[in-house]
């Protein structure tokens, strides 16, 4: 942080993930830590201890209540269905009423009580071996965080208590958080800690709302309703921004509008270099209702579609029937381009409500992805059979995340077969062609590409765990965030590895990553044969100007350059100097 009193502005530092400036009042969201202090109380205070604990619950009610509608309103009224079982637990006679006994009998804080209370119901729900007592178990610890909250007069750590726009500051906003949020009051994102792969980010960018992460500890320095202009670029939060400050920002925007304006005209225009090879450029999403920026912004089909993040809020799975709703509508409106979808990648930093995982040492790691869909035959077998069906009516493929090498792979080919099968004997329609892709973003799968390559018709390339697996950088901790380097030589070899090796068999290979919409990194990027880049959806105009402005050619002698390089920052010189001669104007 750098205070300047003579422009009477403070400026804080951090890293922009997601392009754009907002301006507004600040809203800050802060995270107290589950600790609740202990403290006795007198008899004569049990009355109030028990009106206090009465407002809370009925606080807590018309909490749920709101973000019920506001969720009917935003996602659909299935999805805020899933409220009903909040309101049952503040509605749970047995649990008020063994927190009513025990405060009597303990004389201690209600807060207390009623947390320790809650946890113990909550524990033994879980331990029954029944897929309805969990789920309530997981509703009671929810509705427990904001009783709790209420009872000590903490603003609810949830972002669709926003009620006009403001620009968010949090500790930390999960990828739960950001699927949630009322969007039309979020005029930006501000994050204590994160980085820029970080499914947040990744979020963010999607969503269109300018982000920064990496501010350390600035929610304990600033207040809610302070006036802030967040420049989402250069990752700086200015505080009480001057007037000069704002004509500066002011300048930038025209500036950025104008080379936007130019930019839209080339919707309609192909992606093909100066020397006509063609690359397919398509856009990621999370949400269904991002498809239609897709079109809109010139791409050709989705080249990611992020399934889990529909459900990360919710305390019970999709049915097979919900999902196929959801794909088909999805698959008809990107029809005739192609929707690459890819089964549930829950884990690392995306916990779905619905599911126990369990607290893990190293998440990332750990129970994700694909581990976790082959351990659920049953929630798999759910998704692969609706993505099937969606097949009938749109260019439907499948991928899978997290192949680590060729036995897993095997297993999952082979439940996808299963499902195929059944479907077949039950007269569903779908496309018995239907096109299977493995993610390649584990070094393991990288090495083996030779092998993998042979069973399957693609390969897009998850550039951000390939990165952080390939050097042990966690993609979403801020503190080694500068390690992160998408031009190690390290990276740079894998990808060459998996693009020769899916070459080689005929398949066609992508990156779906990040780093297919670095502008820096394009050249590069076709210059190791790359047949598909998919980025979010507002990058694709920006990426389609750069590949009309290179050669294949040149980027294949890049390629050649730069392996011959040793350091990241060599790399990336090279690849900029590159960008910066070609279309120097976007990088900006
Ligand atoms: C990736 O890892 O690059 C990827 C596209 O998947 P995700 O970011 O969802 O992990
Ligand atoms: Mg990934």
């Amino acid at each position: 942080m750098s205070g300047d009193k003579a422009k009477q502005e403070t400026r804080f530092q951090a890293v922009g993930v997601s392009p754009g400036v907002a301006r507004g009042a600040l809203y800050v969201v802060r995270d107290d830590g589950d600790e609740i202090p202990r403290h006795r109380i007198e008899a004569s205070e049990i009355p109030n201890e028990i009106g206090r604990f009465e407002t809370a619950l009925i606080q807590t009610r018309s909490q749920i209540l709101e973000m019920q509608e506001r969720i009917a309103q935003s996602i659909g009224a299935k999805d805020a269905g899933i409220f009903d079982a909040h309101l049952l637990v503040v509605e749970d006679r047995t649990l008020i009423d063994e927190v009513l006994r025990k405060l009597q009998a303990d004389l201690c804080n209600v807060e207390f009580v009623f947390q320790e209370v809650a946890t113990h119901y909550a524990h033994t729900l879980s331990q029954i071996d029944d897929p309805y007592l969990r789920e309530r178990a997981l509703d009671i610890q929810d509705v427990t965080r904001r009783v709790v909250r209420n009872l000590q007069g903490k603003a609810p750590k949830d972002f669709l208590g926003l009620t006009h726009p403001h620009i968010l500051l949090a500790h930390n906003i999960t990828p739960s958080d950001t699927a949630t949020m009322n969007r039309e009051y979020v005029l930006g994102l501000a994050t204590d800690l994160g980085s820029r792969t970080s499914h947040t980010a990744i979020m963010a960018r999607s969503l269109g709302i300018p982000a920064i992460v990496g501010l350390h500890n600035a929610t304990e320095k600033l207040e809610t309703g302070r006036e802030v202009l967040l420049d989402g670029y250069n990752g700086l939060l200015i505080l009480d921004p001057t007037p000069e400050t704002l004509w500066h920002y002011g300048e930038l925007e025209h500036q950025r509008s104008l080379v936007a304006e130019k930019l839209t005209g080339l919707r309609e225009t192909k992606s093909t270099t100066r020397d006509g090879r063609h690359i397919v450029l398509s856009a990621n999403i999370e949400l269904p209702d991002e498809v239609e920026a897709a079109p809109r912004n010139g791409a050709e089909g989705i080249g990611l579609y992020r399934t889990e993040f529909l459900y990360l809020n919710r305390t019970t799975l999709p049915s097979e029937e919900e999902q196929y709703a959801t794909y088909r509508k999805v698959a008809e409106q990107v029809q005739p381009h192609p929707l690459i979808i890819r089964t549930f990648d829950l884990g690392g930093d995306k916990l779905a409500g619905a599911l126990d995982g369990g607290d893990e040492m190293n998440p990332f790691l750990g129970h994700r992805a694909i581990r976790f869909s082959l351990e659920r035959p049953d929630i798999f077998k759910a998704q692969l059979r609706a993505i099937i069906r969606a097949s009938a009516v749109g260019n439907v493929k499948v991928m899978f995340p997290m192949i680590s090498g060729l036995e897993e792979l095997g297993r999952a080919l082979a439940v996808f077969e299963e499902c195929k099968t059944e479907l077949k004997n039950e007269g569903s329609e779908f496309d018995p062609t239907t096109e299977v892709g493995a993610m390649i973003e584990i070094p393991s799968a990288a090495m083996c590409a030779e092998r993998l390559a042979r069973e399957i018709d693609f390969f897009s390339i998850g550039t951000n765990d390939l990165i952080q697996y390939a050097i042990a950088v966690d993609r979403v901790n801020e503190r080694v965030a500068h390690l992160y380097e998408p031009t190690h030589p390290a990276v740079l070899r894998l990808l060459k590895m998996v693009a020769d090796a899916g070459h080689a068999h005929g398949i066609w290979v992508g990156v779906c990553g990040e780093m297919a919409g670095d502008l820096a990194l394009t050249p590069l990027l076709i210059g190791l044969g790359m047949d598909e880049l998919s980025v979010g959806a507002s990058l694709v105009p920006r990426v389609k100007r750069a590949v009309q402005s290179l050669t294949h050619g040149e980027c294949q002698k890049l390629v050649g350059d730069v392996l011959e390089l040793d350091t990241p920052s060599a790399i990336l010189a090279r690849c900029t100097e590159m960008a910066q001669a070609h279309y120097g104007e976007l990088l900006g």
